[in-house]
């Protein structure tokens, strides 16, 4: 059996995936939201400890302050000695390990110690939280636990689970270890307006037929870490915050260019319009997708999930089922989100389905449930 958990990560992602049978669990942790949301990740591992599980591998998709700033403060507030025991593996691509495996150091512009010196100012910063997380595995004795060069086409194995790494490749991770700087804090470019986008108050029908804006560039999403999950036969999409070109054409390449049966897709980039690509969506057969959004991003834009996403999902599918660990659509679009007519054309007739999931599942197919809230067991002494 599998569960995920597509926790409340704020304007970020945090998952939770536990899989394998009575005798045996296994647990990957991906990502920690923003930093507010430490407890969850505190709450995780003190669970898996005291049930005696170990977590078999954290997967750090990329440096933005949404994916690890909960895994600074919860690594920071369990005790060393559970989390030496309990984290078996650290998936995090760092400028130590991108340098260690290139051999770098006389061919790129920024040494180790200078990329671990540098301290960017204001919120989202990455390369500040960066080095606070390597701060934080070092101090708790984690650091023989690092994985620290994760790119395409290497497979991991997780207590029989099959991880095959879809991005990055090794020119976005090299771009990002060499440009970083000039990309600083601001996380794209398009200004910081926190009006709705035109685009959502346009119907669904209409925006089907819109050209799929251009890729994001961010260098740091473009660096995250995907992956598909391949357990007995489950088959499931972690896409982080990664570009549709890079995870598709690796996704292709795994695939020898046949279609591919996804049971779920967590939606890169929180549901981004830039993040997802007609290739992407002919080379899958998916009906249901997980967004990890409040509905904003860290610099309170509403553009995440995009509306032409969304609308690009039910293009040629029956049916589309999007799971939810906030009602976006009712708190940060004040309800404003859906047409009329989307709600006639889609929703009354079922072809677009929306849920927010909570600690009551939803089953995806028997032994696949996709939980909202992670709820330890009371422990009775
Ligand atoms: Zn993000």
């Amino acid at each position: 059996m599998v569960d995920v958990y597509l926790l409340k990560a704020k304007e970020g992602d945090c998952l939770f995936v536990r899989y394998g049978n009575e005798n045996e669990m296994h647990n990957i942790l991906i990502d920690g939201g923003c930093a507010e949301c430490g407890h969850t990740v505190e709450r995780i591992i003190k669970q898996c400890d005291n049930n005696n599980e170990k977590i078999d591998l954290v997967v750090v998709t990329h440096v933005d302050e949404d994916h690890i700033g909960g895994l600074i403060t919860g690594f920071a507030s369990v005790n060393e000695e559970i989390l030496k025991r309990s984290i078996q593996r650290i998936a995090f691509n760092t400028s130590r390990g991108f340098l260690q495996h290139n051999k770098l150091n006389g061919k790129i512009r920024k040494t180790e110690e200078a990329v671990k010196v540098i301290v960017c100012e204001g919120d989202g910063c990455s390369i500040g939280d960066a080095k606070s997380l390597c701060d934080i595995i070092n101090e708790k004795g984690l650091k023989c636990k690092l994985e620290d060069y994760i790119v395409s086409g290497t497979e991991m194995i997780i207590g029989n689970a099959k991880l095959t790494i879809l991005s990055p490749d090794e020119q976005s991770l090299s771009a990002f270890m060499n440009k970083w700087e000039e990309e600083n804090n601001c996380e794209s470019a398009g200004g910081c307006s926190n009006e709705f986008p035109e685009e959502i108050y346009k119907d669904l029908t209409a925006l089907k037929k819109e050209k799929y804006p251009g890729a994001d560039a961010s260098l740091s999403n473009r660096a995250s870490i995907a992956f598909l999950f391949e357990y007995e036969d489950v088959k499931i999409l972690f896409l982080g915050d990664a570009a549709a070109p890079i995870y598709t054409k690796e996704l292709k390449k795994y695939m020898k260019n046949e279609k591919i049966s996804i049971d779920v897709v967590k939606m890169s980039h929180h549901g981004s319009s830039r993040s997802i690509s007609k290739r992407f969506l002919d080379s899958i057969d998916a009906e249901v997708f997980m967004v990890s959004s409040n509905g904003t991003t860290l610099k309170g834009q509403h553009t995440v999930p995009g509306k032409i996403a969304i609308a690009k999902l039910l293009n040629r599918r029956n049916k589309v089922i999007l799971l939810n660990n906030y009602c976006w659509w009712k708190y940060a679009y004040q309800n404003q989100y859906f047409t009329i007519n989307d709600i006639r054309e889609y929703f009354d007739t079922k072809l677009l389905e929306l849920y927010k999931i909570s600690d009551n599942p939803y089953m995806v197919k028997e032994g696949l449930n996709i939980y909202g809230e992670f709820k330890p067991k009371k422990i009775i002494s």
